[in-house]
């Protein structure tokens, strides 16, 4: 399995979930809810925070967020390069996804500032655009 960073989406790539990924710059895409400002990430068929069905527009989100908790996984399938971090992440917007953080385990910890990050991920099998986390620079500011 090989990641290599992307920066935008090509025509040919195939990115995760279909439409997880998108837009320029590259961001999370996700939906916010015109009736409460809820965010959600994946975006859903309808707000989990009001419940309006007709209300959601799908918005980028910044990609900056903070780990809540994770986890060093040390055993995987075949192909599958350990180790490496899965993490809880809350994003600014609100939402916590479950995500791999890209840096070595001893420097992950709870409360760290991570920023969203793209990879192309290329298996025998397929190829496929995706996200992951990254420590954030030392300058970007919580808010
Ligand atoms: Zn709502």
């Amino acid at each position: 399995m090989k990641f290599e960073p992307i920066t935008a989406l090509s025509p040919n790539m195939t990115a995760i979930g279909g439409d997880l990924i998108g837009g320029d710059p590259l961001a999370l895409v996700g939906a916010r809810c015109k009736a409460c400002e809820n965010f959600s990430f994946p975006p859903r068929a309808f707000c989990p925070a009001c419940f309006s069905a007709d209300k959601l527009e799908r918005r980028p989100l910044r990609g900056e967020g903070t780990v809540f908790t994770f986890t060093v996984v040390r055993q995987a399938p075949a192909g599958h390069a350990v180790p490496y971090v899965l993490a809880f992440v809350d994003l600014h917007e609100g939402v916590r996804i479950m995500a791999q953080v890209r840096a070595e385990p001893e420097a992950v910890h709870i409360g760290m500032k991570v920023r969203a990050a793209f990879y192309i991920r290329t298996t025998d099998a397929s190829s496929m655009a995706i996200y992951a986390f990254e420590p954030a620079p030392a300058s970007m500011g919580a808010s």
